[in-house]
């Protein structure tokens, strides 16, 4: 066998260095990551990372962790060196950050590297000097305890990469990204960024809480909910889902403020970012994401993390429970809330009088409530539209006994009776925070309504003026009767005097056959024939005249619906009846319809916002109006 036989040949150490490289480090923000993890996994509490030329020319990252020996600095830029896992049983079970052992030596293979590290208990400090191709440098060095890492003109040896690299802009834009997910992912350790020689940030190690304040801004820290829920698993052990979610009314178009840890490890999972947004179900539009920051806990041994080269992909062994206990725990929170604003009543702040502790949340609610005003657009609404204190007196008496005091997103009380909250006054007076109380029907009649361009019912209220968007609050009823009739059986139809034949296409009638079942629940008694259906009944909100089109809405709208929405058959069934049975924009109402319906409204669940996410009432204070009106109240 000659020589040339041979074509197989192992490749050199820096070769397969670099391609692993390739899956390792991919840009500057990969190289920052790795570095802060092993940062983490070495214990420290302070962590600097200094970026130039948006991390091309150098990435510098300085921990106070537990430093390396002599022999370690050298073993650690190798391949396969880690001091993290021994055996394969380990790798069942990760508890740090890094495990592969990949990282130093990948980035050694794309650039010019110096660790610098001391031990506490050494008398001083090592530093390697490492140049792709070259033997390494070693030798000692005076420096505080910890390590530093600086890697110098990344890709410099790859052109291929190189080029491959955005602008400045956009890789320094991954570099934030990924410190703000490290930095909420450890809030207790103190994070700092340079770009250039600009400080971006110092964040002080402190609670999750204080951390998203810190970095989002109190405004934004202020609207979130509080998430604090467990469950046992398979095997004994406990599933723990921890964090904060916001309220609907803050979703935006993006996810940019989705956050999600397992075990203190940033990780991207679309079922799980499914999960929660699942839970959110009728509260928002389907293009609209709310936000969250959320870590689950639970058994190492119950997780893969080793799926990934770069870690942020992790397996569950059981994810369907994973699935449901995370949409529960957010389910819970939004319920625990009953979507009501996260109030907090900031007593440090407050210049108002103490005598009445009524008096006192009320105008510390609109003082917080003209803060925030100055932050966002349009504000004050969305805000004073779940105002518990608002609400209350309108609502059944079932409701009147849960009053939720937050704090820090943190519920604090629950239970004091609305009527030690709100005294009786029959006249509504400009200044006095005495709230009236309309807690029946009649209060309801004497309250002044009227109707606004065919769109729109204003209601006089204690506390100023609330605008009612008929077509959202119409909806929301029937959406709720709906899904009761479903779900409860009692018969929401009515019969028609001569039953409707009605045509429909091929895979409408298809579409009629699955959902037969739960349409008849709904109240409609249709009868599927050759050509269509017979109607023989509607459900008694079905307007007259309406009783053809009905069903063929209701099919139609589905079919659409159900695309964009994953919730249950009956779910969709009963936010495409409420969407096209309810009463429109421009048709007018009689005073006695628009009792029936602000009075109905107050009897479901969620009076705030449609099966579609968006807001039923806004509110506008007397203050917000003295305010525009340049009087100070
Ligand atoms: P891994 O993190 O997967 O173990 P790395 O290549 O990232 O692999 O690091 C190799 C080893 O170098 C680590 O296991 C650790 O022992 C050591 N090391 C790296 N960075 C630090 C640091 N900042 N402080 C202390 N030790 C470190
Ligand atoms: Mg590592």
């Amino acid at each position: 066998m000659s020589n040339t036989d041979k074509e197989i040949h192992i490749l050199p150490d820096v070769i397969a260095n670099q391609i692993a490289a390739g899956e390792v480090v991919q840009r500057p923000e990969s190289v920052v990551k790795e570095l802060v993890e092993n940062s983490l996994d070495a214990g420290a509490s302070e962590i600097i990372v200094i970026v130039r030329g948006a991390g091309k020319q150098l990435l510098h990252v300085i921990d106070n962790g537990k430093g390396m020996s002599r022999a370690d600095i050298e073993l650690a830029p190798q391949r396969h060196a880690t001091s993290k896992i021994t055996t394969a049983e380990d790798l069942a079970r990760i508890t740090t950050l890094g495990f592969r052992g990949e990282a130093l030596a990948s980035i050694c293979s794309v650039a010019q590297v110096e660790i610098r590290t001391r031990r506490h208990h050494d008398e001083h400090g090592w530093r390697l000097l490492s140049e792709p191709l070259q033997p390494p440098i070693i030798e000692p060095c005076s420096m505080q305890p910890g390590t530093h890492i600086l890697v110098r003109n990344l890709f410099y040896n790859v052109p291929a990469r190189r080029k491959f690299l955005r602008s400045d802009l956009t890789e320094f834009r991954h570099i934030a990204d990924t410190m703000m997910r490290l930095a909420l992912s450890r809030p207790d350790v103190r994070f700092v960024l340079y770009d250039d020689d600009t400080l971006q940030y110092d964040l002080a190690a402190t609670s999750l809480y204080q951390r998203i304040a810190d970095i989002f801004g109190r405004h934004f820290a202020e609207t979130l909910m509080r998430v604090d829920h467990a469950e046992p698993l398979a095997h004994g052990s406990e599933l723990r889902i921890t964090g904060y979610i916001g309220q609907p009314q803050f979703a935006k178009r993006s996810k940019s403020e989705q956050f999600l840890t397992m075990n203190g490890r940033v990780i991207s999972s679309r079922q799980i970012s499914h999960a929660v947004i699942s839970a959110y179900e009728h509260l928002l539009d389907q293009s609209n994401y709310p936000p969250f920051i959320l870590n689950i806990a639970l058994d190492p041994e119950r997780v893969d993390v080793n799926i990934h080269p770069q870690k942020h992909e992790v397996k569950f062994d059981d994810d369907r429970t994973i699935y449901t206990a995370v949409r529960r725990a957010v389910a819970g929170t939004l319920s625990l809330h009953n979507l009501a604003p996260s109030v907090q009543f900031d007593t440090a702040n407050t210049q108002a009088p103490q005598h009445d502790h009524v008096h006192e949340r009320i105008v510390l609610s609109s003082r917080r409530f003209e803060q925030h005003d100055m932050h966002r657009a349009s504000p004050s609404f969305s805000y004073r539209q779940q105002s518990p204190i608002f609400f209350h007196p309108l609502r059944p008496s079932v409701h009147e006994q849960s009053t939720a005091h937050f704090k820090d997103g943190t519920l604090l009380e629950q239970g004091t009776s609305t009527q030690a909250l709100f005294k009786t006054t029959n006249i509504p007076s400009m200044h006095s925070i005495e709230q009236q109380t309309v807690s029946s029907a009649q209060s309801l009649a004497s309250t002044p309504l009227w109707q606004l361009h065919a769109k729109y019912i204003v209601m006089s209220t204690a506390d100023g003026i609330a605008l009612i968007d008929q077509h959202a609050a119409h909806e929301r009823i029937l959406y709720e009767r709906a899904l009761k009739a479903m779900n409860e059986g009692w018969n929401y139809g009515q019969d028609l005097l001569f039953p409707i034949h009605i045509h429909l296409p091929h895979h409408d009638r298809a579409l009629l056959q699955e959902l037969l079942d739960d349409i008849r629940r709904l109240g409609f008694d249709v009868l599927p024939t050759p050509e269509g259906a017979e109607i023989r009944s509607v459900p008694a909100d079905v307007r007259t005249g309406q009783e053809e089109e009905s069903l063929r809405d209701l099919l139609e709208q589905y079919r659409s619906l159900s695309e964009v929405r994953h919730t249950s058959i009956r779910d969709n069934l009963a936010a495409s009846f409420g969407c096209r049975a309810a009463i429109r924009s421009g048709d007018s109402l009689t005073l006695e319809e628009m009792q029936r319906l602000v009075h109905d409204l107050y009897t479901t669940h969620m009076p705030y916002t449609c099966p579609h996410g968006r807001p039923i009432i806004l509110e506008i204070s007397l203050e917000e109006l003295d305010r525009r009106f340049g009087r100070s109240s």
